[in-house]
């Protein structure tokens, strides 16, 4: 698209007057929606703070008139990919997309209501549970890595509703299935006659693993049936 057919999009410009660029000292700076607006001596410029798009230059009388249409949008950019979404979660990686450099670690986020934690919410879904599943993507989508096997993504601030990912960390889940060698270490220490609450400490202290004395007697009782069975 050329610069011109963007400008009439973005602030309604028909008759776009090509400003002499750099346009002289600074006078003032502002935001307005999600631009960083700039004021200079002779004319000025409208940035959009997802920092990946080019400023809009204006002459002097271009800049007193013109106004982004919808100034929370953003830049071109910005409004293709909220446009291009199709599901919950794809407008939530757009809306996380053009806010990255701005996410900053000292204040939290909250997404906005119409980006709710709710937004990738299935049917049937519970809101505690949508709440889980919304910090887990937005985890995975910021860092660009998943969330591995075995760990789930908790808070590190006390606002229950921020899902700012630099407030957001990696937590064994305790919920995790015993896996194949857990099983097997608890039956091996188990016949070798080390008690529940025995176990639970050194499972605890050398792998950094919970398990309930319910969960450990469950495996060994489970394992010792296996082994007993003639077929
Ligand atoms: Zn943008
Ligand atoms: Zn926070």
């Amino acid at each position: 698209m050329k610069i011109t057919d963007q400008l009439t999009r973005l602030f309604g410009i028909l008759d776009y007057e090509v400003p002499d660029t750099p346009v002289g000292s600074v006078v003032r700076t502002d935001t307005e929606g999600f631009w960083d607006v700039t004021e200079y001596q002779h004319g000025g410029s409208y940035q959009c703070r997802c920092g990946r798009s080019e400023p809009a230059f204006f002459s002097s009388s271009q800049f007193r008139r013109c106004r982004p249409l919808n100034p929370e949008l953003g830049c071109h950019i910005c409004q293709d990919a909220l446009k291009g979404a199709t599901t919950k979660a794809e407008r939530l990686a757009a809306w996380l997309d053009s806010r990255r450099a701005t996410i900053s670690p000292d204040r939290h986020l909250v997404l906005p209501e119409s980006c709710s934690h709710l937004y990738i919410k299935e049917s049937q879904e519970s809101n505690q549970r949508a709440t889980v599943r919304t910090r887990h993507f937005v985890y995975q989508h910021f860092y660009r890595k998943p969330v591995p096997a075995g760990f789930c993504v908790t808070r590190t601030c006390r606002n229950e509703l921020c899902l700012n990912p630099h407030h957001l960390c990696l937590t064994k889940n305790h919920h995790a299935k015993i896996t194949p060698y857990y099983r097997a270490l608890i039956v091996t220490l188990s016949l070798k006659g080390m008690s529940t609450s025995g176990i639970q400490s050194f499972l605890h202290e050398a792998h950094s693993l919970e398990l309930s004395q319910r969960s450990i007697q469950r495996t060994a009782r489970e394992a010792r049936r296996s082994k007993n069975c003639v077929i």
